[in-house]
């Protein structure tokens, strides 16, 4: 049995961050992670073929709008570089015509009408979400609740004349499908205004240029911080492979119960888990009913990541950004240049996302999905610049997939997300404290939910928390 002031479940960076916060104010801690590796959704992996790495779970920090991932950058010393910006990015409506685009313009073949209101929509959100408490979920800045109703994002999109088909329709279908994994009918506009403002806006949450979240990457990869921070820790204090499936309170604290026969009995826990996995554990006593309502209400995000590794990046060469963006057509919904030059890595990085994810999977056979992936990825750019370049969409060194929907204990990506009308109920349940559990994890913050960032500041929320609650008792 294993004795501890804090146990801390999931061993992201959000439980990583609790952990060390925990440990620097002189408490004992125990991380408990179901999966046989550190960093939960962060996952790096080496090449096969070259010494060279690639990211299956995140890629991108911003220096400037996520201060804690690049403090911890900083900390451990490793480097970053600029997300490749040359290039047009392509956008394949559902009737297979391709726009392209200069990074950060539109497309000079789209009706200036449906631009204006898709650049209308975007100003009238941002403005609208500032009126959100992030602090204070449920509660307006102002006092006055925005103008907006939490209708689902597609019902608001079509309220605005943006329409299926359309440029503008496919482009924030997508965006929403990214973001979430999930598709605009299953978004509530409350949910995705307050995320909005989390993210620091719509330029924020969707550039990759020196202001976007998709600005940097990690030269030494993303895993490089989880690891370092586990380091960090007693060697005793990790336990892989290790699924937490009871959680019994008591006056003096909790005992937890693994797959694995653990038992670990900790005065504080913090559960950093997914809310959409809670189902996963028998909580005794039962969880009460607004968390539990949390558990089964929000949806969780269809997601896979799919990386290509080629000889060259043919696409820069082509004059291609690497963005190929579409939906309802194919397997995957977007994508990006993940090319590493300093390490000879010439990758691009295929997102499945909601409907995308289904067609991919429909495929059962890792062969019969890289088959659908590759014949897509040719049919876009042979639709964008001509069929001369689209065998070199086919020539792949190496092929890697993650799928984040089914991995056990993780079950979606990037994050739960709530429904129309159920924002104002649900989330300000997030973070509040059941006797001795404390609650943390990317979903759970008040800034960049979904992001690392996100779940670095949930992290230390939740230690500030149990470390505030262990003093009191032992001035008690
Ligand atoms: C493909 C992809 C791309 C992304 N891109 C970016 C990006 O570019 N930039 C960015 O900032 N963010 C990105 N994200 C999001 C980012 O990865 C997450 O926000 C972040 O990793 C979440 O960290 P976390 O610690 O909150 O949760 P997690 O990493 O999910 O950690 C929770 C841990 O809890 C464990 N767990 C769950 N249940 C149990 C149990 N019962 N017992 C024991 N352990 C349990 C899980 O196994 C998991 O390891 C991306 C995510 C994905 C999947």
């Amino acid at each position: 049995m294993v004795n501890v002031d804090v146990a801390i479940i999931g061993a992201g960076f959000s439980g990583l961050q609790a952990a060390l916060d925990v440990q620097n104010a002189g408490f004992s801690v125990a991380v408990i992670e179901a999966q046989n590796y550190i960093g939960g959704k962060s996952l790096t992996r080496d090449l096969s073929s070259s010494s060279g790495i690639v990211e299956l779970g995140p890629t991108w920090i911003n220096n400037v709008t996520q201060p804690r991932v690049q403090a911890l950058v900083d900390k451990y010393g490793l480097e970053t570089a600029e997300q490749y910006l040359g290039g047009l990015s392509i956008l394949y409506t559902p009737n297979g015509v391709a726009h392209s685009s200069k990074y950060g313009d539109f497309p000079t073949d789209v009706p200036l009408e449906e631009l204006a209101k898709l650049q209308e929509l975007s100003n009238v959100t941002d403005t609208e979400s500032q009126k959100f408490d992030l602090e204070n979920p449920g509660n307006w800045i102002g006092g006055e609740p925005p103008s907006i109703a939490d209708v689902s994002f597609e019902d608001y999109m079509l309220s605005q004349g943006i329409e299926p088909g359309s440029f503008g329709h496919t482009q924030l279908t997508a965006a929403s499908r990214a973001l979430y994994g999930l598709d605009p009918s299953q978004i509530g506009m409350h949910f995705h205004l307050d995320y909005l403002k989390q993210g620091q806006g719509w330029l924020s949450l969707t550039s990759d240029h020196i202001e976007g979240a998709q600005y940097l990457k990690i030269n030494e990869g993303v895993s490089k911080i989880t690891q370092r921070m586990a380091e960090e820790l007693p060697e005793d204090a990790l336990f892989l492979e290790s699924p937490v499936t009871q959680i019994v309170q008591e006056n003096t604290g909790v005992t937890l119960h693994t797959k694995n026969n653990l038992e670990v009995k900790a005065r504080k826990l913090v559960l950093t888990a997914p809310s959409h996995t809670y189902t996963n554990i028998d909580f005794i006593p039962a969880l009460p009913r607004s968390k539990r309502e949390l558990a089964t209400r929000t949806t969780r995000g269809r997601y896979a990541k799919t990386v290509l590794t080629y000889r060259s990046p043919w696409w820069r060469e082509a004059g291609l950004l690497g963005v190929f963006s579409s939906v309802n057509r194919g397997p995957f919904t977007t994508s990006w240049d993940n090319t590493r030059p300093e390490q000879n890595v010439s990758a691009l990085a295929l997102f499945s996302c909601g409907k995308e994810y289904d067609t991919l999977f429909s495929r059962k056979t890792t062969l019969e999905r890289q088959k659908a992936m590759l014949d897509y990825l040719a049919e876009i750019v042979g639709s964008a610049i001509g069929k001369n370049v689209t065998d070199k969409a086919y020539d792949v060194v190496e092929y890697l997939e993650q799928e984040w929907y089914e991995k056990p204990y993780i079950e979606g990506a990037p994050v739960a997300a709530m429904g129309p009308g159920d924002y104002v109920q649900l989330a300000p349940v997030l973070t509040k404290v059941v006797g001795h559990i404390h609650f943390a994890g990317t979903e759970t913050a008040s800034i960049w939910k979904g992001y690392l960032e996100g779940a670095v500041q949930a992290g230390e929320r939740a230690a500030k928390e149990v470390v505030g609650a262990l003093k009191g008792n032992a001035a008690a």
